[in-house]
Order: structure tokens, then sequence, then C-alpha cells
């Protein structure tokens, strides 16, 4: 069980019980669970302390202010129209906006402040890419070397292929917007 959600169990059990002084609780960490959590028992009548180990709130939504416009690190997209975090936007005020994968565009770096946009052929090769590698990773899987590592896999894959280092920048990024930020960047 997470500390916030002993906290939170701890307050309420203050709150059934009915004594008389007003609960106090903390919740460590200002990511989105504990602001909830904070906001929720504070809207109890809960003293609520929130304790951050950074020097920022957020956790894992991050927006930072470039010169080019304000740039998400972290969490950007309410994923469908019944997740409760549109409800809190909506409260909120927070402008959003519907978007679709079909129309995203992406850009690779090309200087600490300049980017382009990746052509169709790059994304396509890489897509490609992509797939071979899902499909050497399950072939690999299939003769029982399971217990490789993804990076080892990737590498093993690059050599067979003969990638040249930006096919290899390529395929390590799809790796990354498909499996690690939408499974594993938690
Ligand atoms: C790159 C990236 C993109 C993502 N994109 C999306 C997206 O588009 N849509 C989506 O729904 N989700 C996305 N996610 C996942 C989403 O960000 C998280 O599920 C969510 O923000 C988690 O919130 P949380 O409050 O549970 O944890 P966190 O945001 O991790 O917050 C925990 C907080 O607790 C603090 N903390 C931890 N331990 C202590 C301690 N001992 N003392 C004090 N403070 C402490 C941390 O510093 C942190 O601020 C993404 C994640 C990443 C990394």
């Amino acid at each position: 069980m997470r500390p916030s959600t002993l906290l939170i169990l701890a307050c309420a059990a203050a709150l059934a019980l009915g004594t008389s002084a007003a609960p106090t609780a903390v919740v460590i960490g200002a990511g989105v669970a504990g602001l909830k959590a904070a906001a929720d028992l504070a809207a109890k009548g809960v003293a609520v302390t929130v304790l951050e180990g950074r020097d920022r709130v957020g956790g894992r939504v991050w927006t930072v202010n470039t010169p080019g416009g304000p740039l998400e690190l972290g969490a950007q997209w309410i994923h469908g129209t019944n997740n409760p975090i549109l409800a809190v936007a909506q409260t909120q005020r927070w402008p959003t906006v519907v978007t679709s994968s079909e129309d995203a565009a992406s850009y690779e770096a090309v200087s600490p402040t300049a980017a382009k946009q990746i052509s169709a052929a790059d994304d396509s090769e890489w897509d490609q890419l992509f797939t071979d590698l899902v499909a050497y990773v399950e072939e690999a899987a299939g003769e029982g070397s399971s217990s490789a590592t993804l990076a080892s896999a990737i590498s093993a894959f690059a050599k067979d292929k003969g990638l040249t280092p930006r096919q290899l920048a390529g395929l390590n990024f799809r790796v990354d917007s498909t499996w690690t930020q939408e499974y594993a960047a938690e």
C-alpha cells in the first residue's frame, strides 16, 4: 500500500471516530495522486501538509517553458473521455484539445534550440524496423533466449541487419515512444 493511501485511511479513521480535534494529515509527494488526495482531504476539513522531495510540484507531469512555448517532458494526454483527469481539467477550466495519434507529427532536435519534422520516408522506415525488431525478439524468445534484455536484443538486431547509426537512432526512438513511454516510464 502506498504511503499516501495509508495516510488517507488514517484520516478516514479519525473522521469516523469523531475525534474532537480537526484531523491532520501529511501527504507524501506532490504528483497527481498526492495533490488530488490533498485536495480531497482539505475539502473534508482535514488540515493537510504535502511533502515533496523535488523543488517542483507535478511529479511525472512536468511542463517546461521554452522559447518556442511550453514543452511537456512528462504526461500530456488524457486518454479517453471517461478519464477522471478530464473532470479535474474541466473543473479547473484547463483548456483541452482533442488529438488523434493519426495526426501526430514527430520532430528531431537538430541543435539545442531547433528541431525539424521527421520525414515521411524516415517515419515509415523506422516503423518497418520496429516491426522487424518485434519479429526478431519473438523469434529469439521462441528459441529460449527470453531472459535476454531488450537492449541486448536491439544491439543484436542492429548488428545482424547492419543498421546505420541513423537507422539505429530511429529504431531506438520508436522503441522509446512505443514501449518505454507507454508501458515502462512509470
Ligand atoms: C515521459 C512520460 C510521459 C507520460 N505520458 C502520460 C500521458 O500522456 N498520459 C497519462 O495518463 N500518463 C502519462 N504518464 C504517466 C503519468 O505521468 C503518471 O501515471 C502520473 O503522473 C503518476 O502520478 P503519481 O502522483 O502517482 O506519481 P508521480 O507523478 O511520480 O508523483 C510522485 C511524487 O512524489 C515525490 N516523492 C516520491 N517519494 C517521495 C518521498 N519519499 N518524499 C517526498 N516526495 C517524494 C516525487 O518527487 C513526485 O513528485 C507519463 C509518464 C512519463 C514519465
